[in-house]
């Protein structure tokens, strides 16, 4: 049993929602259900969730949009995301959104409980404190990225990316450390999906300010220079 755990449901289909809610109540969760993705955002956004579960294919707003828009306000509530089918949804988008994990529907109930436990336990993603490298600051918190005072608008991923390369700046990441990092559900993908997400960091941090501070690292990884 987990008691005092509040956990938002966020589904349209009343009585899968239904189900759920009285499967968590009975393991001690406080569970309430939202219809639909704006009153899913606005219900995590007035209230404190230890976990929010939160359908992709939803009326009114996506689930993407919902995930976007509460990691884009700072809310890092733990985000377990209900996928349709596997490959029927944009996965760089739901990668790209800030979701902590993903079940496919159909889900067992057990899977889902074992999952949501793990998700409450690990208390929702880290916020350390800021981090500087050259005239770069980064402040995961805020989610924040400033080159020479200037604020550079990233996504949740890119910024999970940089972020995870800014914690080992003048090191060589390798690709898979950056997957572990930055994709830390277990992603089983295509790992040249990092690479997109360098290109899009290079066009955000370096292009407009004339530098080169993110270095490919031929056949090892990629390094964030604080002096290029
Ligand atoms: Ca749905």
């Amino acid at each position: 049993m987990v008691w005092g755990m509040r956990v938002l449901l966020v589904e349209d289909e009343r009585r899968l929602a239904e189900l759920v809610k009285s499967g968590l109540a009975d393991e001690g969760f406080a569970v309430d259900i939202a219809c639909d993705g704006t009153e899913g955002l606005w219900m995590a956004t007035e209230n404190s969730y230890d976990a929010i579960v939160l359908d992709v294919m939803l009326p009114r707003l996506n689930g993407y949009a919902v995930c976007r828009r509460l990691r884009e306000a700072g809310n890092w509530t733990p985000i377990m995301m209900l996928t349709a089918k596997d490959g029927e949804y944009d996965e760089a988008e739901a990668l790209d959104t800030g979701a902590d994990d993903f079940l496919s529907k159909p889900f067992s109930y057990v899977v889902l409980l074992a999952r949501l436990r793990a998700l409450v336990r690990r208390g929702g993603r880290e916020r350390p404190v800021s981090l500087t490298v050259g005239d770069l600051t980064i402040d995961p918190a805020g989610m924040r990225c400033r080159r020479a005072g200037t604020e550079v608008s990233l996504t949740p991923k890119e910024f999970a990316v940089l972020h995870a390369l800014a914690r080992r700046a003048g090191e060589v990441v390798s690709k898979a450390d950056l997957l572990a990092q930055a994709w830390d559900f277990a992603y089983d993908g295509d790992p040249s999906i990092v690479e997109v997400y360098i290109s899009a960091l290079r066009r955000k941090i370096d292009a407009p300010f004339g530098r080169s501070s993110l270095v490919t690292v031929r056949g090892a990884g990629y390094r964030l220079d604080g002096h290029r």
